[in-house]
């Protein structure tokens, strides 16, 4: 059983939705320091105030996670207003709230439209497991690789997030799970880091983050900045379907985890696969992973693998695997395939998972299947997809049956 709160109706969306929401005022959010100070100079704020200044923005933002100029208690009454005649730090429209029978979260975030395109609605999804909560973060709207076997990838990219709308992702969740500290904490205090619903990101949601570098790179580097979000860059996973240049540049620039969506081992299935393998085969794909910085047996690049029957699941693609990986600290991570309306493919049977997992274990790799999660709210992997492409009811029973039908383990 899911719970679904629908926020479509007028009265339920004036209810959720920020107070100035809408407004073409410029955000606050996802600026790195120097913008912020440029932008609150720009504001008429002293030129010897602003360093004081971004600093008490940054932690009311990214600490205290306020979504209202007014709750800035340390900035006088004169300022706050001027800043909010100026800027925003209002949250995006939470259009919807899901909640899977597993207590999976997903919501649909709308953002406004940027310049002449409409406004975008996206997914992002929240998943509690015991001694953590990851929350899998969507980078594009759409995605312009075409995975064969990927939801995102039969929507057309609409447009590419800004940082501002990577980091609405993260800070909107942490409101609506009670994730920040409450009003009555004293200013400036430290808030704890521990016993956070929110403990890790991945970006695995919609969209390629590799194909959206710059905004992608802003928004970890504040995600893990010390005095703000303090997420450390080992509970940060990037996943890439293998953009070898933005790989390199994602070791020296960001530093965050990487994974890679690998799925094939050899270049003839990778290029039905994972089409972009035409543009970066194999070979310089596994070169890159072999030069990400800080390798280690504690720090590993997470390959993930995709489950679909009679395609790439033989114990000879295991053997491969365990040879296309030599010498790369690596855990490889076994996707049940997840089903989706129109789809060719097919999970595979569960006792083959488990002899591949097996295979692979056995030559001394981690390899955990990933439990599928949230199927009820088609949140599951490679199952997100906007509301400008909502299914069809008729499709969702279509989906509903195949999981009954084919699935019954979720
Ligand atoms: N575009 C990035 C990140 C998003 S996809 C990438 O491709 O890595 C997150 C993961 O889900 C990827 O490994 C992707 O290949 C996988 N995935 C996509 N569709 C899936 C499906 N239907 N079932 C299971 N996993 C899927
Ligand atoms: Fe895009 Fe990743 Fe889906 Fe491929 S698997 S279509 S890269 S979202």
């Amino acid at each position: 059983m899911s719970i679904s709160i629908d926020l479509s109706s007028p009265e339920a969306r004036d209810a959720a939705r920020p107070a100035s929401s809408g407004s073409a005022k410029p955000s606050l959010v996802g600026l790195t320091r120097e913008e912020l100070g440029r932008a609150l100079a720009e504001a008429g704020v002293p030129e010897r105030q602003v360093k004081m200044r971004v600093q008490q923005l940054w932690h009311w933002l990214y600490v205290r996670g306020v979504s209202d100029f007014a709750d800035m208690r340390n900035i006088s009454k004169d300022l706050r207003a001027t800043l909010a005649g100026h800027f925003t730090v209002a949250r995006p429209e939470v259009v919807e709230e899901q909640i899977s029978g597993d207590g999976t979260r997903k919501w649909l975030f709308r953002f406004p439209s940027r310049g002449a395109g409409k406004p975008v609605e996206i997914e992002t999804v929240y998943i509690p497991e015991e001694g953590r909560g990851t929350l899998c973060i969507s980078s594009q709207v759409g995605c312009t690789l075409t995975c064969s076997f990927c939801h995102t990838g039969t929507q057309k990219l609409v447009r590419n997030l800004t940082a501002e709308e990577i980091l609405a992702q993260l800070l909107t969740a942490r409101d609506r799970l009670g994730d920040f500290p409450d009003r009555d904490t004293p200013d400036g205090a430290i808030v704890p880091a521990e016993g956070r619903k929110v403990s890790n990101i991945v970006m695995m949601g919609m969209g390629e983050p590799l194909y959206n570098f710059e905004e992608v790179k802003k928004a970890l580097l504040i995600a893990s900045d010390g005095d703000g979000l303090s997420l450390s860059k080992r509970r940060i996973t990037l996943s890439t379907s293998g953009v070898v240049p933005e790989i390199y540049r994602t070791g020296e620039e960001i530093g965050v985890m990487l994974a890679i969506s690998l799925h094939a081992v050899r270049d003839d299935l990778r290029d039905m696969l994972v089409p972009i393998n035409k543009k970066y085969p194999l070979k310089e794909l596994m070169d890159a992973c072999r030069a990400y910085p800080g390798l280690s047996n504690a720090r590993r690049i997470t390959f993930e693998y995709v489950m679909l029957r009679d395609v790439n699941d033989s114990i000879a693609d295991a053997k491969e695997l365990v040879r296309l990986l030599r010498g790369i600290p690596a855990k490889i991570n076994l996707i049940p395939f997840n089903p989706w309306p129109g789809t060719n493919y097919q999970c595979s049977e569960w006792s083959t998972i488990e002899k591949f997992a097996d295979y692979i274990n056995a030559a001394g790799y981690a390899s955990p299947i990933r439990t599928p999660r949230g199927r009820d709210i088609l949140a599951a992997c490679g199952q997100l997809k906007s509301e400008s492409e909502r299914l069809k009811k008729s499709e969702r029973l279509a989906l509903e049956a195949m999981m009954i039908a084919g699935h019954g383990e979720a």
